[in-house]
């Protein structure tokens, strides 16, 4: 007779129960407690730091910043030109995201008083989270607050349904650098990837298709879709 194991459940409690540790749940679970004698519990599914330390505002900021520098040398007069080393903005994205890794994000939360726990959370009942990370199980009640701070998904537009196309993530994260590209939106996200992009990318075959372009680079003004 084979048996089925069931997951360790565990009883926790805190004052404050932060769901998700991006920069907005480790600041609200670090307020919380701040000069006070109160314990807060943060809950993180995948990442502590969330997406800006990861996928998002560390790793484009990285990649910016030899674009600006080579950028600012090319002005300068009695300064030679710097060139871009782009497997060296790759190594340094990959520098300032930990390798992926949150060792000292949880170094850190450690140090400011907050507990960590890792795993799926949802709310259970009133001030009640069950958290479930596949081999342990956690019930966690909150003697004052809950605290949602899950953060957002990005979506892709309807009418590109059918492709695979990169998300915010997935550009912040490029390994393979493609041989041609579009970037669909004139956002901020879309201006500062545009510009990582270009400098990737060789410039004859990146696009970017905004109502208001920013970059120097091919330009078309109007709404994009996709044609298979
Ligand atoms: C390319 C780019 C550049 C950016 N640059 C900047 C910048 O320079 N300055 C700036 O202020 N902002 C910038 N942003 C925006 C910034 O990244 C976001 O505003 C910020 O990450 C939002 O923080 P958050 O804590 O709300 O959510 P998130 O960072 O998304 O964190 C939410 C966390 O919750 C976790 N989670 C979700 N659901 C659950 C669950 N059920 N159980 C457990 N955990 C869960 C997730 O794993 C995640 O870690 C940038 C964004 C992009 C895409």
């Amino acid at each position: 007779m084979t048996t089925t194991q069931q997951p360790e459940t565990q009883e926790l409690s805190a004052d404050v129960v932060v769901i998700g540790g991006g920069p907005v749940g480790e600041n609200a679970a670090q307020y919380a407690i701040e000069g006070a004698d109160l314990t807060a519990i943060i809950v993180e599914g995948h990442l502590l730091g969330g997406e800006c330390s990861y996928y998002a505002c560390m790793p484009s900021k990285a990649m910016l910043r030899p674009v600006d520098v080579v950028g600012t040398s090319a002005d300068i007069e009695g300064v030679i030109e710097a060139q871009l080393d782009r497997p060296g903005m790759l190594a340094r994205r990959d520098s300032f995201v930990s390798h992926y890794d949150d060792t000292s994000q949880i170094e850190w939360a450690e140090s400011a008083g907050l507990q960590v726990v890792r795993g799926h959370a949802r709310l259970a009942g009133e001030r009640t989270v069950q958290v479930d990370d596949g081999a342990a199980s956690h019930t966690i009640t909150a003697r004052h607050a809950v605290i949602i701070a899950t953060g957002s998904e990005p979506t892709v537009p309807a009418e590109f349904e059918g492709i695979e196309a990169w998300t915010s993530a997935d550009a912040t994260g490029v390994i393979e650098v493609p041989e041609r590209l579009a970037i669909v939106g004139g956002g901020v996200v879309a201006c500062e990837a545009a510009t990582w992009l270009a400098a990737l990318v060789p410039r004859s075959r990146c696009w970017y298709v905004a109502r208001n372009c920013c970059q120097p680079m091919n330009r078309s003004s109007g709404s994009a879709s996709w044609t298979a």
